[in-house]
């Protein structure tokens, strides 16, 4: 099986100034493709140092990818180095110094000379274009052993790697893993886990539990010589996951619970408005993340002070002075307040306290509280994540208030 090496090039990864996440990426999607990573190797930008780990790479690896050293300065010296030991020379080639042009033009600046060195590539390399910068990329292939140059921005490697040199690399290539995320919300990942039992050591598909901002999820990743004997594999695990999280589940490979949400409302023909105060407008922006969300969405208002609840939405006074704005009654009078001023069949609230602090009355952050009122239904639910993290308090009271969004359509369905 071919062995590959990854050589990152730069002296700021030697002092620490920058993380080497080029070699992570690299060695992640080589593992996709089920090419055997066996060396990482960094070096400094210096001409000596780098020939001595480019010939001992070339010596014990099929494979050698290197990033960063491709850009127009002096201290840029992979291009040459590594065409110097792999026994090609630099040639101009004009293709590419047009195709650099072009990037400078398309940025609307002009040309510095000292970007014709990107222009100069061995007669026989494979040129990956850059899209987002103005190195190319390179690709040499003799005597069974494979070169390939990228550029050291992420941004320029990974679209890079991933449009070019998987490609490139393709007979190597000796599997493909494919991989689906189970997402949930609400049962925590350790009741998750158990749920999931004996399907936790199964080794393919692999299944992985892990959290983020208050969900849990179960990525499924399968390994096939195809993406659909992979996917068979894959998908009865998925259905059986579902089967045993019933309606934990939100959805499978969406990004969050505002893609899940944004079609169920179209599928039922179903408007929402919503009241913020905590998360002050951050349940509207996710639902208007999502395109067409104008079918289901038109109103959306921001009560972040107590006179406005009253004003905005006719919370009452009483209400507010007897049980404050984090209570459930307030929650409660927002989402009929914001459903009766919208018009919307569904009216969604969110009242709590993000943090850092606790508030006067001595309520903790992370008390949340979110209600839905619809013809016929209304619900209120309690949130207490016991964080002190105003970002997780916010982002978690948003995720709850649009699940509270599904379940009343799911509930309704029934
Ligand atoms: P440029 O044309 O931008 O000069 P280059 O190919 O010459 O690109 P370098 O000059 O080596 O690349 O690095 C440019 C920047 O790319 C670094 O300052 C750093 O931010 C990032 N970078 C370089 N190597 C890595 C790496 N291994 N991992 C993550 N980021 C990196």
């Amino acid at each position: 099986m071919a062995v590959c090496e990854i050589l990152a090039v730069g002296t700021e990864i030697l002092l620490g100034d920058i993380l080497n996440t080029n070699t992570r990426f690299l060695s992640r999607a080589l593992a996709d493709m089920g090419i055997s990573v066996l060396y990482h190797t960094a070096v400094g930008d210096n001409p000596g140092r780098l020939s001595d780990a480019v010939k001992t790479a070339l010596g014990r690896s099929d494979i050698v990818i290197t990033t960063g050293g491709l850009g127009p300065t002096p201290d840029d010296i992979t291009r040459d180095i590594c065409t110097k030991e792999f026994g090609y020379e630099l040639v101009f080639r004009p293709e590419l110094e047009a195709e650099i042009k072009a990037y400078f033009d398309r940025a609307g600046r002009t040309m510095a000379s000292s970007n014709l060195r990107q222009a100069y590539a061995p007669a026989e390399a494979t040129v990956f274009h850059n899209l987002n910068g103005t190195a190319p990329g390179l690709g040499m292939k003799k005597d069974g052993k494979t070169l390939v140059l990228l550029p050291g921005p992420p941004y320029e490697a990974e679209p890079m790697f991933r449009q070019s040199v998987v490609p490139f690399l393709e007979e190597y290539r000796t599997c493909t893993i494919v991989s689906h995320q189970v997402r949930t919300m609400e049962t925590g990942e350790s009741n998750m886990a158990q749920a999931a039992g004996e399907l936790l050591d199964s080794e393919n598909p692999t299944v992985a539990p892990y959290c983020k901002m208050g969900e849990a999820f179960l990525r499924v990743t399968a390994r096939a010589e195809t993406s659909e004997e992979a996917d068979s594999l894959a998908m009865p695990v998925i259905e059986e996951l579902k089967k045993r999280l019933g309606d934990y589940v939100y959805g499978i490979d969406v990004n969050g619970i505002e893609e899940a949400v944004v079609p169920l409302l179209k599928e039922k023909n179903l408007t929402v408005a919503v009241a913020e105060s905590c998360t002050a407008g951050l349940v509207a922006k996710r639902i208007t993340d999502i395109p067409g969300a104008s079918a289901v969405f038109h109103h959306g208002v921001v009560t972040y002070a107590n006179d406005v609840k009253e004003k905005a939405l006719g919370v009452s006074h009483e209400t507010l002075e007897t049980y404050g704005a984090v209570s459930e009654e307030t929650a409660r009078e927002m989402a009929r307040g914001i459903k009766k001023v919208s018009g919307a069949d569904i009216g969604v609230s969110v009242t709590g306290f993000a943090g850092p602090d606790s508030d006067e009355e001595g309520k903790a952050p992370g008390l949340i509280y979110t209600a839905l009122c619809a013809d016929g239904f209304e619900v209120c639910e309690k949130i207490e994540t016991g964080r002190n993290d105003r970002e997780y308090n916010r982002f978690v009271a948003s995720s709850r208030a649009l699940n509270l969004i599904r379940k009343y359509i799911k509930e309704t369905d029934r």
